[in-house]
């Protein structure tokens, strides 16, 4: 691993690397005007430019969904529209992306970091952190590897960050809003969770007391208990009262799984979304 090409940050540039702060964030900005075209088209908002002699020779943006394809990233698209362009693979060809510089979002996947290496891309500039695929530090700096038919590249970190940063909120803002809503199930009525839970006690008093005092125990149940009633028939509703509470705290718990569920399964989709774009 070379460490001639670095990982820096924005901020650790030097004086002179520094003086043409404003030149890049121009070259960001376009890159994040790229990333607002993808958000309207319901892509995850990541996108970038080309650079070659202070010049845009190219453009991209995360395609993944209306081309179902997850490797089409926005460093991918915007190496097409080089080398699918019959005047700028002329050019391009033989010398590849070895002047250019890539003005990118959110920082290069790891396929695309590998990719940025084959294409021998000068320079990478990008916006926010991918910390679960970045291929320029965050999980490994590929960037500085030294890959068969690769030339490393330095990179540089932070550039307009929190515009890229608030570009993916908005997005997953909006997809959040998108996710279905808790199925909230109408709670029953305690009589007629009673009706539900024919308990095997209430069959077995049954058969020890007259059907008379089993129809009256459980119509006391839900109303307030009688003085006179029996043991047995206090006994009854007793049982039958938890089964009654047991049932709902049953039911409560469900909901509970079934909210959980929901949560886990939108904090997996925007994980994925976050890394996959
Ligand atoms: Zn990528």
């Amino acid at each position: 691993m070379s460490d001639l090409f670095t990982c820096k940050t924005i901020e650790e540039l030097d004086e002179n690397e520094k003086k043409d702060y404003e030149k890049h964030c121009t070259f960001m900005r376009a890159a994040i005007e790229e990333g607002e075209k993808a958000f309207i088209e319901g892509e995850v908002p990541v996108a970038c430019v080309i650079v070659h002699n202070d010049t845009i020779i190219s453009r991209g943006s995360n395609k993944t969904n209306i081309k179902k394809n997850g490797t089409r990233h926005a460093e991918l698209e915007a190496f097409d529209q080089i080398f699918l362009n019959k005047e700028l693979n002329e050019k391009f060809k033989d010398v590849l992306l070895q002047e250019c510089t890539l003005y990118v979002t959110v920082e290069p996947c790891l396929m695309c970091a590998a990719a940025l290496q084959l294409v021998k891309i000068k320079k990478v500039y990008f916006g926010c952190f991918n910390e679960k695929f970045g291929g320029n530090g965050s999980v490994v700096p590929l960037n500085k590897s030294e890959l068969s038919n690769g030339r490393p590249y330095s990179s540089i970190s932070g550039l307009l960050k929190n515009e890229a940063i608030f570009l993916l909120q908005k997005f997953y803002n909006q997809e959040n809003k998108k996710a279905p809503v808790p199925n909230k199930r109408k709670r029953l009525d305690p009589e007629e969770l009673l009706k539900l839970a024919p308990t095997p006690f209430l069959s077995t008093n049954l058969t020890t007391s007259s059907t008379t005092t089993a129809t009256k125990s459980t119509k006391t149940i839900t109303t307030t208990p009688t003085t006179t009633t029996s043991t047995l028939t206090k006994s009854t509703k007793t049982t039958t009262m938890t089964t009654t509470i047991n049932s709902m705290n049953s039911e409560i718990d469900s909901e509970k799984q079934e909210i959980t569920q929901i949560q886990l399964e939108e904090q997996t989709k925007s994980i994925h979304c976050d890394t996959s774009r």
